[in-house]
């Protein structure tokens, strides 16, 4: 049987245990702790749960939050004045 380190060194395209491609694939659930996703080997019928964890970010779409309401003074310097 693969170990740990083998299975993710080959993507986890192959099943640990009899090295067949053959995998069936469940539904990926997310929590804080990374993502889970049960694994099911077509040929050998061994199951497994595969691991993911955060490694970051891509495609930023960034936004400006909007501003924040504050009573502070200086904001009736930018309200019109009415004279
Ligand atoms: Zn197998």
């Amino acid at each position: 049987m693969k170990t740990t380190e083998e299975y993710v060194k080959a993507d986890g395209v192959y099943c640990p245990v009899c090295g067949s491609g053959n995998l069936e694939c469940g539904p990926v659930q997310i929590d804080n702790e990374g993502a889970y996703q049960p694994v099911v080997c077509n040929n050998c019928f061994s199951s497994w749960v595969d691991t993911y964890k955060l490694s970051g970010y891509t495609e930023m779409d960034e936004c400006t939050p909007p501003l924040e309401e504050d009573d502070t003074d200086h904001r009736k310097y930018d309200q019109p004045i009415y004279a």
